[in-house]
């Protein structure tokens, strides 16, 4: 989708700190990080939400592929956070579906 922000930075039309690629999928530096480490993972394919979402093989590979970028990263063996907000409620604000991997610290709960 041409007027999508993560569909572009997957084209390589807006710069992103990429850290990670695999086949269908991509990872990169959040812009405005909420944690010392904060990577958000996508399918290179438009897909709207995990409300959206019908591939399951692909739901597992994101997970996978945000473990292993955790592990790359070093943030694996003291913790990490992964999530996928959903929708308004969830506080979604792009409309591609995303996981955040977020570490470094320590994550409170409950989350805002
Ligand atoms: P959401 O709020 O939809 O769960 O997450 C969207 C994330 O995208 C936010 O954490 C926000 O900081 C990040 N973001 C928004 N615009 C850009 C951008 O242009 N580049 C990068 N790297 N991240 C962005
Ligand atoms: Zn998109």
């Amino acid at each position: 989708m041409t007027d999508c922000l993560f569909c572009r930075i997957a084209a390589g039309e807006i710069p992103a700190t990429i850290v990670r690629r695999s086949g269908r999928l991509l990872a990169f530096r959040d812009i405005n990080p909420q944690a010392p480490t904060h990577v958000l993972v996508i399918p290179t394919e438009h897909l709207r939400s995990l409300d959206a979402a019908k591939d399951g093989a692909l739901l597992g590979e994101m997970l996978l592929f945000a473990r292993d970028t955790a592990r790359e990263l070093g943030i694996a063996e003291r913790g990490y956070r992964v999530v996928a907000n959903t929708n308004a409620d969830g506080g979604q604000t792009v409309d591609h579906l995303h996981l955040h991997v977020l570490g470094g610290r320590a994550m409170r709960w409950p989350p805002g």
